[in-house]
């Protein structure tokens, strides 16, 4: 048996990649192997597919940080053939061939069972990105975020986790502010359901402005997560999740020791799994699925290099989902 995946390989520091036919005897150890139905492109994905931060240390490599699929064979008394599964995190598509292929041998303690009321396409298209907003909005409430409490900002909102990030706070009845460098995206976060839309964070340089937010989903990191820092309510919290922007943090301690500021750190890789099922039950609800389908492409294995390159370049608009049997 074979099976089509993207392939890639590294020659004197280059990686290069190509949709490639491989035996089944080839694909790692696991206890399960999933036929995988969809996968999703991620930041991450787009790093991976050209070589960079070093993600990947062994190839050939079969990438894909994200995959939904049916359980084909089962040495896991957690799961049966026919299950309907999906996987994000743990490694996937970095340290272990990942979902970017017909077929994937994973570590049974990796899976989650496909949440009633998503089917496996939409649960790609939430995928890491939206799993991550989800998880961003989660860290939020515990930190005691309210609905009277005034506006929350999202910042990348057009990308993947920044435009579903919009979307459930709506639906959950927060007043969203959606921040993005996009001026034709700003109808797009509107129907996602942002109150307000606003261009990208600029520096005012002080170390504390004016109070503005209630809480942030920020996306992007650098000097974008240094102007929300400086323009947090007293007691409000930033879940940091992203560093589309950069990964300096030339901050002051002010905002923290002055206003009692919170920096969340969000890790949706190594997310522990109860809470893990929680947030795919609560995707389910809380995300409502006619705004799910107006922020979703769908694309072949084919079509992957090309939109790899785009999201690196912040040109992605939402989610794009990766049929491998197309
Ligand atoms: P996308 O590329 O889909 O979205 C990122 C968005 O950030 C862009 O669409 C753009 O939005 C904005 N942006 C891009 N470049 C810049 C820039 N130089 N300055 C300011 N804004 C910029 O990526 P994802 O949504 O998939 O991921 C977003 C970030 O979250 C990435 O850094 C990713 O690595 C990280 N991430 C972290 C996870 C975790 O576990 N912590 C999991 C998943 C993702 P706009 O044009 O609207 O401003």
């Amino acid at each position: 048996m074979s099976f089509h995946a993207i392939l890639l390989e590294e020659s004197e520091g280059k990686v290069t990649g190509s949709v490639t036919e491989l035996p089944d005897d080839c694909l790692p150890d696991g206890d399960v192997t999933v036929r995988v139905d969809y996968s999703s492109l991620n930041y991450k994905d787009g790093l991976i597919l050209k070589g960079l931060a070093r993600l990947v240390r062994t190839y050939p490599h079969i990438p894909g940080i994200d995959l939904s699929g049916i359980v084909q064979a089962s040495e896991s008394a957690d799961f049966s053939p026919g299950d309907r599964v999906l996987l994000t995190g743990w490694g996937l598509g970095e340290r272990h061939w990942g979902g970017f292929s017909q077929v994937a041998r994973v570590k049974s303690g990796w899976l989650v069972n496909a949440p009633e009321g998503l089917s496996n396409r939409q649960a790609m298209s939430i995928g890491t990105a939206g799993f991550t907003a989800m998880i961003s909005v989660m860290a939020l409430e515990e930190a005691g975020l309210e609905k009277s409490g005034g506006p929350v900002l999202v910042t990348g909102a057009s990308g993947g986790v920044g435009s579903v990030a919009v979307a459930i706070l709506a639906h959950l009845g927060y007043d969203v502010t959606a921040s993005t460098g996009k001026e034709g995206e700003h109808d797009y976060l509107s129907a996602m359901g942002a109150s307000n839309v606003m261009g990208r964070l600029e520096s005012s340089g002080r170390p504390l402005d004016k109070g503005q937010w209630a809480g942030c989903v920020d996306t992007v990191g650098g000097t974008t997560l240094v102007s929300a820092l400086t323009q947090m309510h007293p007691h409000a919290s930033i879940a940091v999740c992203g560093n589309a922007g950069g990964n300096d943090l030339n901050a002051t301690v002010l905002p923290l020791i002055l206003r009692g500021v919170n920096l969340l750190g969000i890790d949706s890789v190594m997310y522990p799994t109860a809470p893990r099922q929680t947030a795919w039950r609560r995707l389910a609800s809380d995300l409502p699925v006619d705004k799910l389908e107006a922020m979703t492409e769908v694309i072949s294995l084919d079509q992957t290099f090309a939109a790899s390159e785009k999201i690196l370049m912040g040109g992605v608009r939402g989610r794009t989902v990766i049929d491998v049997n197309a």
